[in-house]
């Protein structure tokens, strides 16, 4: 079995999780002692993992004049959402939830100054996504005097002129066009075809375009677009881009004043091998498709990652409950289940999973990692090679950082987990394990 000792100790930088004298470490932490301090099932995120990889996702683009507007998403914990703020980041969101996630934790940053006439937060740096945004939500963000809505249709366009005239406040507005790209990725996160249910199609976003520059509320600032998610092959977001440019220049001559490109998020990460060392050169990568496609245009970039910022920086650690054999077939039950991280259940995702104590290589066998859950889609790995662990042992569910817990659920009346950021030897507590009296607080007897 490989263990990332040797690859993340040849990066020779923090790395988010590697053994140390035997024992599988967060940056300077023991696994095994945060899981003895706040129970298991834990998630755990690497502060300087996420720092750095935000960093270097912002040196990419260094060439440019950008704001990264990371996508709330992906993991929303309000620790979080407040470090990457004081980094100068923005935020994807796609509800008046999100929003009020980042105006909460986000509020006191330089970008979100305060002041608006009812006390408000001012957002600034705030991108609005997604395909079915309520009047309250627009109410909420207009408010909330958003960078930008990102429009999927003429009917939210409609909608969202009626509550900007309601309310006597500018929206800023770009189109999220449906390229029409493939991206290679699993079907359910591919989002740029026009079979998906995404954007509006590139023909007649136009006309689209030109209504809605007679509107008195609703500026046309720019475009956007996302062709799907965890996508390593990075061709197609030059592609898509190539596409836009032509689109800009497009509305540009239609005399429509097109400052801002949103190009959307999508870049994944190596859930195989883990991508400690290949980030900043498939960051590079994809900056420069995005970039050269358009040279020449003088917009200005919005990007909204999710993934590649915090997926490597956090793990799922779970506790062994029995090792069982049915018909000589082993399963290791864990105490995380498909309500913890629902990726493998979901999209048939690959989470390299590893014990907190460095195994010998010699000890292995073939099992099926499965939590309590009474499904048989519950389960983290199947028919994989791993170290014999024995009951009470801990494993580590490795790249779980990004569509973990924000997709976790209380099926089966589990209580979400406990979050832990780790920064060096210091764990904070950044969400309390759910209680039973927490899953039941809204319900009535
Ligand atoms: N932006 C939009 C509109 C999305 O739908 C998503 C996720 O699917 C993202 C950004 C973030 O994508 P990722 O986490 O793959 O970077």
């Amino acid at each position: 079995m490989k263990t990332r000792k040797a690859r993340v100790q040849a990066v020779g930088r923090p790395p988010a999780f590697a053994y140390r004298d035997g024992e599988l470490h967060c940056e300077r932490t023991a696994l095994s002692a945060l899981a003895k301090k706040f129970g298991t099932p834990l998630y755990l995120y690497s502060q300087n993992t996420i720092r750095e990889r935000y960093r270097t996702f912002d040196e990419a683009f260094r060439g440019v004049p950008h704001t990264i507007c990371y996508s709330v998403k992906a993991n929303s914990n309000l620790s979080l959402l407040k470090m990457l703020a004081g980094m100068g980041c923005g935020f994807d969101v796609v509800s008046g939830g999100e929003l009020l996630r980042v105006l909460k934790a986000a509020g006191g940053a330089p970008s979100f100054r305060p002041g608006l006439a009812e006390g408000g937060r001012s957002a600034k740096k705030v991108v609005f996504s997604g395909v079915g945004k309520t009047a309250d939500e627009l109410d909420l963000a207009l408010k909330s005097e958003i960078l930008m809505f990102n429009v999927e249709s003429e009917q939210e366009l409609a909608l969202l002129g009626a509550r900007a005239t309601e309310l006597k406040r500018e929206a800023r507005i770009a189109l999220r066009v449906n390229p029409d790209v493939a991206a290679r990725t699993h079907p359910y996160i591919s989002t740029g075809l026009h079979k998906h249910k995404f954007g509006v199609p590139m023909q007649v976003a136009r006309a689209i375009y030109a209504a809605a520059s007679y509107h008195p509320w609703l500026d046309v600032a720019g475009i956007s677009v996302h062709i799907g998610s965890q996508i390593t092959d990075v061709k197609p977001f030059g592609e898509a881009m190539e596409r836009v440019a032509d689109l800009v220049r497009d509305l540009r001559g239609d005399g429509h004043h097109v400052r801002y490109v949103d190009a959307g998020g999508g870049l994944g990460i190596n859930y195989e091998h883990g991508d400690l060392s290949e980030f900043p050169n498939l960051a590079g990568k994809y900056a420069k498709l995005v970039t050269n496609a358009l040279r020449g245009l003088d917009v200005h970039l919005l990007l909204e990652p999710g993934r590649s910022i915090v997926g490597p920086a956090g793990a799922l650690v779970t506790r062994v409950l029995y090792n069982k054999r049915n018909n000589g077939k082993r399963f290791v039950v864990v105490d995380a289940a498909m309500n913890d991280l629902i990726r493998p259940a979901l999209y048939g995702a690959y989470h390299e999973i590893v014990p907190v104590v460095e195994p010998e290589a010699s000890k292995s066998e073939t099992c099926d990692v499965v939590g309590p859950i009474c499904e048989t889609g519950d389960f983290f790995a199947r028919d994989r090679k791993l170290p014999c662990v024995s009951d009470g042992d801990l494993l580590a569910i490795l790249d779980a950082g990004a569509y973990g817990m924000s997709i976790s659920s209380n099926y089966n009346t589990r209580g979400r987990a406990a979050e832990v950021l780790v920064d060096g030897k210091k764990a904070k507590l950044v969400r309390k394990r759910e209680s039973f009296e927490d899953m039941v607080r809204n319900e009535t007897v």
